[in-house]
């Protein structure tokens, strides 16, 4: 039988997030596998508890013999975030640049996992060989160090996975997109593009961090007072970017936040942000005047516990903000977080600070690349197909129009589980379908979404808690005083409700006597009934309900 080449995203496809992709060659049935990335996603308030989410990875942990490695274009948590989660599971060897290498070592250290036996960092530009597969780093520009389309080239042809990628023609720190090679590539023939598909209803190009600076220079250069700065951390460009403005305008600068000094930490080990003056303690940036600090730091999203949220609720022990200072927003307001941020502004500019962000001013460019960067990507690739991924159902559909446009022979689209062949085939197409699904990192624990921890946690955090506890003696009669417990019920007077509950307990003990067993349940389940209808009647809310029975 002929051997076949298959593609099955595990994650990220019909979704922006928890990138997972696998690429299998072989005979039917004996695959040999890699798996490209192996991200989080971020969880919203509709599961309390959770904040990771990522892809269920069961498919190929059934194959996991056959996984030869996983390979990481670059160190967004979409794309690595998973990674000291399922590794475990998975236990084989780990490709990535350095930058990337020094991210997912710190992850490992975190969960007790010595990674350095699987952890192979590649050189930039660099290739890896996990035969059948031929494996090529090709650098490209985004917004983080380091990130990479990957080649990979089979016996039964190559495939380009373009990872995280736009092209910025001056993107500041690191290369500039590796152009005459993805030319030399197309040149060689390209059976199969996967491609990000997550600025696809932008016209025109994504645009240049060197841009940024410009603007970013001559908004600071007007202020007068405090400077807040806050972005992602990981976008090493625009940090370096506020360390340049702040030395232009005179100023100091101070690091805020957890991530924003483990970032500067990893950029400076591996070699880059040489050239910038030296950041000061938030804690000494205190002793200058307003108009001589700039202050970097976390939180761009609203996010609750960040220090941007901390520093407009004036509850960060380090940084101070007054009327007449000034909030620049210098990221991308990520759809779904608009409430969070829209209420931090607010709070910001209630109180007299000036809010700067992309809606205002040329402060933020994106990572991805809008239609022109596709359409130069696609000029050099020439590929004989596209599948779009990195995107919701709406982007790759309209990725898949695009590639129409471009007069790409063919293009398939996909979702989670599909799986594609590739060859041999007159045309690519979805073909089989793998499990797929999402698993919820609760606690330490993954648990499935349908898990009764969730529900539980679910059901008690929309309806309370309500506990009784009774005791039956040893001929089996109840005792008439039964304890109660409840939390988050909307009670106004405790006795009064207390009292009417214990007449409705004592309503049903009456009619029991506990001999055995399924007496025991029948009688648990008729007080259930009872207490969740009493505080129903009274408070409108049927509460979690637990009973106890203690034989005495
Ligand atoms: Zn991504
Ligand atoms: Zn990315």
């Amino acid at each position: 039988m002929k051997e076949e080449l298959l593609f099955c995203p595990l994650g990220g496809s019909g979704e922006i997030g928890m990138n997972m992709n696998l690429f299998g060659y072989g005979q039917p049935s004996n695959h040999k596998w890699i798996m490209v990335d192996i991200g989080v996603t971020f969880a919203d308030d509709t599961i309390p508890g959770v904040d990771l989410i990522y892809p269920d990875p069961g498919f190929i942990v059934e194959r996991k013999d056959n996984l030869l490695g996983i390979v990481l274009t670059h160190a967004h948590e979409d794309h690595i975030g998973a990674i000291a989660h399922i590794w475990p599971k998975l236990k084989c060897k780990i490709f990535a640049t350095p930058f990337t290498a020094l991210l997912i070592r710190e992850k490992f250290r975190e969960k007790h996992i010595d990674i350095t036996n699987d952890l192979q960092i590649v050189e930039l530009n660099g290739n890896v060989s996990l035969d059948p597969f031929e494996i090529e780093y090709i650098t490209l520009t985004h917004s983080i160090l380091e990130p990479n389309g990957l080649k990979i080239k089979t016996p039964a042809g190559v495939i380009l996975h373009t990872g995280d990628w736009k092209v910025d023609p001056n993107p500041l720190i690191g290369d500039n997109i590796n152009e005459k090679r993805l030319k030399e590539i197309g040149e060689e023939g390209v059976l199969a593009m996967i491609c990000d598909s997550t600025n696809v209803f932008s016209a025109g190009r994504s645009g240049s961090e060197l841009d940024v600076r410009k603007n970013l220079l001559n908004v600071m250069s007007r202020l007068k007072k405090r400077i807040i700065i806050t972005s992602f951390a990981s976008n090493v460009a625009r940090m370096e970017t506020a360390f340049y403005c702040a030395e232009k305008t005179g100023r100091q600068i101070a690091l805020v936040g957890r991530s924003m000094h483990r970032i500067y930490k990893a950029a400076r080990q591996c070699g880059y942000l040489k050239n910038i003056i030296e950041p000061i303690d938030p804690r000494d940036a205190k002793n200058f005047a307003r108009e001589k600090i700039v202050y970097l730091c976390t939180g761009s999203q609203g996010e609750p516990m960040g220090a941007m949220m901390r520093i407009s609720s004036y509850i960060h022990p380090d940084v101070l903000i007054e009327k007449g200072d000034a909030v620049i927003f210098s990221s991308k307001i990520i759809p779904g977080n608009e409430k969070k941020l829209y209420k931090l502004h607010n709070q910001l500019v209630k109180d007299g600070i000036e809010v700067i962000s992309e809606e205002t001013e040329f402060v933020h460019v994106s990572g991805h690349p809008n239609r022109e960067d596709l359409k130069d990507m696609y000029q050099w690739v020439k590929p004989n197909c596209v599948i779009p991924v990195h995107g919701e159902h709406r982007h790759m559909i309209e990725h898949i129009n695009f590639a129409k446009e471009m007069q790409v022979p063919n293009q398939v689209q996909v979702e989670n589980g599909d799986i594609v062949k590739l060859f041999p085939c007159e045309k690519p197409e979805v073909y089989d379908k793998a499990p797929s699904g999402r698993l919820y990192l609760d606690g330490s624990v993954s648990v499935d979404p349908e898990s009764q921890s969730i529900k539980d946690r679910k059901n008690l955090s929309a309806n309370g808690y309500l506990e009784v506890t009774i005791m039956i003696t040893p001929k089996g009669n109840i005792h008439n005083n039964p304890i109660l417990s409840f939390r988050g019920l909307p009670v106004n007077d405790i006795d009064d409700f207390v009292y009417g509950l214990e007449e409705a307990i004592e309503k049903i003990s009456k009619t029991f006597k506990i001999g055995n067993k399924q007496q025991e349940h029948n009688f648990i389940d008729a007080l259930k009934i009872a207490c969740k209808k009493y505080s129903k009647d009274i408070t409108g809310k049927k509460p979690f309900t637990n009973i106890n029975l203690i034989r005495i």
